[in-house]
């Protein structure tokens, strides 16, 4: 049966959810590796607000927004597992061994990732640990932030007149570093629409390795801050301009960005704008066909 909603429950919605859906039982002694979404609570799953609504312990990235930790199960425990304050992020074994110590001390444990488990967010390393040690375990898929984030943005990630390919790179190696093992030349001419995730800090070097690899200069490009949150921001400049573009304008981590012609499609589905006249014919097709 339904547990009743609890005052100051997220309006009873995963209660509505598990009796209307047949959502799965979390069971106890269980871990449950879920995606957050980017930001704006909105975009959580039914199956993420119902592991919310009857998770014991929570263990949590830096990642994931506020307003979503909120509608953890009051006497839940809520354990943080990212970089605070300059000191560094906690091992991968050691989150690893957490999550396992909480099943086997029969907890619900509820693995809660920005964005999807599986897209740059290690949640295979973590479910690769759990199956090795014969804890069972779901992965609740989540909306990536290369995604969900370009879509606030007006940006769609594939566009039948612009790209029918898309590759999402991470922009950073786990040791820190442009992550020169990537084909570079591949991605530039096979892939008209590249998203970069964890790219600020190389996105200069980035940017010069596609256009060296043939990607035009004045191609735009496009980075969106924060993404679906009530801070989002976005910047369009060029391939060339936007390292230097996001320093001037002091664009905030995190960031994802997206370079090819997709991103002139927001001049005209900026749909969270601020109201400015949009641009019918943002890839000029009307304007060619007349021309042409
Ligand atoms: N698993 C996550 C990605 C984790 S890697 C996902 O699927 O989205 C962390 C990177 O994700 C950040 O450096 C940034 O590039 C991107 N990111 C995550 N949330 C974001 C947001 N709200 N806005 C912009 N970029 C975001």
């Amino acid at each position: 049966m339904a547990s009743p909603v609890r005052p100051g429950s997220c309006i009873g919605l995963p209660v509505i959810a598990s009796a209307r859906l047949d959502l799965p039982e979390f069971r106890p002694g269980s871990v449950w590796l879920v995606g957050a979404g980017p930001g704006d609570p909105g975009l959580l799953t039914a199956l993420a607000l119902h592991a919310l609504e009857q998770a014991d312990a929570v263990v949590h990235d830096a990642l994931v927004d506020r307003r979503i930790l909120a509608l953890v199960r009051s006497g839940a425990s809520l354990d943080f597992a990212g970089k605070r304050g300059g000191k560094p992020s906690p091992r991968q074994p050691d989150i690893s061994d957490r999550l396992i110590r909480l099943a086997r001390a029969g907890k619900r444990v509820l693995r809660l990732k920005g964005g999807d488990p599986f897209t740059f967010g290690r949640g295979g390393e973590e479910a690769l640990a759990l199956a090795a040690a014969g804890v069972p375990f779901r992965i609740v898929p989540g909306i990536t932030a290369g995604i969900g984030g370009l879509a606030y943005a007006g940006i769609p990630l594939t566009h039948r007149d612009t790209n029918s390919a898309v590759t999402l790179v991470t922009g950073h190696n786990s040791d820190g570093t442009v992550p020169d093992g990537l084909d570079w030349q591949a991605i530039a001419r096979g892939s008209p629409v590249i998203v970069l995730y964890m790219a600020m800090k190389h996105l200069a070097a980035i940017s010069a390795r596609l256009i060296a690899a043939g990607r035009l200069p004045d191609e735009p490009a496009a980075i969106v801050s924060k993404a679906t949150t009530t801070e989002q921001r976005v910047l369009v400049s060029t391939l060339a301009e936007i390292a230097g573009a996001a320093a001037a304008a002091q664009i905030e981590a995190p960031t994802i960005v997206a370079i090819g012609e997709v991103v002139r499609l927001r001049q005209a589905l900026d749909w969270l704008g601020d109201g400015q006249a949009l641009d019918p014919d943002p890839l000029r097709r009307e304007t060619r066909r007349k021309t042409g």
